[in-house]
């Protein structure tokens, strides 16, 4: 790959996080403790027979370079590891962060690895490397993923960006030859699965326990270094370098995190691993591991089998942790501001902010533009009727979305043939079906009020309750064929989920449950952090 100073210009090389902050001096790749630093550079290792899988065209274009590139062999080179670009030096961050609630000291890039940033059409991203090799920050694990998470990853990065949902994006998809032990299930039955390396892509990787690390350690000069240049370059149209821009800083974290969260909730996605060292400070969902969609609507689900006990990243759980890991994030500024307060009353504003949000998100999911009284109440009593039998998140909003304002001369809406498809069992017992009808009954009532027409509010509706979702059966099946040399799904699932608000004819057969086989399968429903 040749870079803008190099000969064969290509990428619009900028890097500003290892040329503005502070880096570790020893450039040996040990593992470690390291101070006073914000990364620590090291190459790439060197992959046995890498294969480019698959690739964005959208994140190539994003990133300055142009359809048919990927096939250059530098582009392989570059994106397995193999070739370290002219004018770069590749770096592991260092970070900490809280795990399960517990602080769990330097973590740090233990398998990604920054490879330069990149100014594209006013736009800065940082390209970074999963999976490609050890860094001083690997501690006990060996700085490789697998096909099957690379495969989750990518598919799933590019997925929620067409969904809206703030994210970092996913460039390619590198297989890189080599086999990589993994035990799945922490169940002492290891087994070989071949190895893979994904280009992730954002404006910056930084993450809440990147100042974390330096409130810990009290180091408040790196500290402020750190956020200074977060500000500068992420937030530059707030003050610097004040306590005034401190306070600000957190009130924009605060809201760019509430305003993931709320997405999370309107689609049904469940992070899995929302620890301190995994929440992006640019409020972008970070760290696809195992993570899932809610496909019976159950607030208390979980796809991580690591987090089966307490299910603290449960989906219902989501913006209560949020607002944990947003503490955290104020406790390590509480030296910068000089005061408690101000802090305080950020997260008091999220308190109250997220049931304002919610409330409004969840309207628009029911096609309701007027706010009226009961709202709260009907949406309360929707979510615990959801909840009486396994139903669809995914299927119910979109059938809901047929819903006639009117009952018609045949009945419409006076049984439950509009939302039948979204439930998991064949009989619904009198009682829920009575429940259902009943909401129904309101949900009319309510729809009186407002003056869309039944098509318009479809419509409406249509856009923020997507058709298409990857769930995890889906990334499954792509990874089954994977497995066996055919990248054929990879690309089809990769294509649907670029317009996942959209009918898409012909795709049809992605708009169903999760079948059964995929139940209880490892990789389906059970998911644990090694993936
Ligand atoms: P995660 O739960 O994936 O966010 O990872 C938590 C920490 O463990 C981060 O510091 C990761 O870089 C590190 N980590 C996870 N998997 C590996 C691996 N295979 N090799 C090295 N470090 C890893
Ligand atoms: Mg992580």
């Amino acid at each position: 790959m040749v870079t803008k100073k190099g000969n064969n210009v290509k990428l619009n090389i900028q890097d500003t996080f290892n040329k503005e902050l502070p880096a570790d001096p020893d450039h040996s790749n040990t593992r470690r403790q390291i101070h006073e630093a914000c990364f620590s550079y090291v190459t790439p290792r060197i992959p046995s027979q890498p294969e480019l899988i698959h690739v964005s065209d959208e994140m190539l274009s994003a990133i300055g370079l142009l359809p048919g590139d990927q096939s250059h062999p530098d582009f392989l080179a570059v994106f397995s590891g193999a070739k370290v670009m002219e004018h770069t030096q590749p770096y592991a961050m260092c970070y900490g962060g809280h795990q399960f609630g517990q602080w769990a000291g330097q973590l740090g890039d233990g398998r990604a690895i920054n490879l330069t940033e990149v100014v594209h059409r006013q736009q800065r991203w940082a390209l970074q490397l999963k999976g490609a090799g050890e860094t001083p920050y690997s501690r006990s694990a060996d700085g490789l993923a697998v096909l099957r998470s690379s495969i989750r990853e990518h598919l799933c990065s590019e997925a929620m960006y067409h969904l809206g949902v703030p994210t970092t994006r996913s460039l390619s998809l590198v297989l890189t030859g080599d086999q990589v032990l993994r035990d799945v299930l922490y169940n002492g039955n290891a087994a070989y699965e071949k190895g893979a390396v994904v280009c992730r892509v954002a404006p910056s990787f930084i993450r809440f326990g990147n100042f974390q690390i330096f409130a810990a350690r009290r180091d408040m000069d790196n500290l402020k270094k750190l956020t200074d240049y977060t500000i500068r370059h992420f937030f530059p149209h707030l003050p610097s370098g004040s306590t005034e821009s401190y306070i600000q800083f957190f009130q924009e974290v605060t809201d760019l995190t509430l305003a993931m969260v709320i997405h999370w909730q309107r689609v049904g996605f469940v992070h899995g691993v929302m620890n301190t060292d995994n929440m992006s400070i640019l409020g972008l969902t970070i760290d696809y591991g195992p993570y899932g969609w809610l496909e019976g609507y159950d607030p208390d689900w979980t796809p991580n089998t690591t987090d089966a006990q307490g299910k603290r990243y449960r989906f219902g759980n989501q913006p209560s942790i949020a607002i944990w890991n947003l503490l955290q994030l104020a406790n390590t500024l509480v030296p910068l501001v000089e005061d408690t307060k101000p802090l305080e009353e950020i997260l008091y504003t999220f308190q109250k902010q997220y049931p304002v949000q919610y409330l409004d998100m969840m309207r628009q999911k029911l096609g309701l533009h007027n706010e009226e009284t009961n709202d709260q109440q009907l949406i309360t009593d929707l979510e615990h009727t959801l909840n009486l039998t396994e139903t669809d998140m995914t299927i119910f909003f979109r059938k809901l979305a047929s819903f006639k304002k009117s009952i018609s001369s045949e009945g419409e809406n006076q049984d439950l043939s509009l939302i039948r498809e979204a439930f998991y069992q064949d009989t619904i017992d009198d009682a829920i079906q009575k429940s259902w009808l009943d909401w129904f009954d309101r949900y009319r009532l309510r729809l009186a009020k407002e003056d869309k027409t039944d098509p318009e509010r479809q419509t409406l509706m249509n856009q923020v309750n997507p058709k298409y979702v990857l769930r995890n059966y889906m990334a499954q099946l792509a990874i089954d064929k994977a497995d066996q040399g055919d990248y054929v799904l990879i690309e089809e699932l990769y294509q649907l989920l670029k317009k996942p608000y959209d009918e898409q004819p012909g795709h049809e057969k992605w708009f169903a449950k999760r079948p059964e086989w995929a139940r209880h399968k490892v990789g389906c429903s059970m998911l644990s952090c090694s993936s």
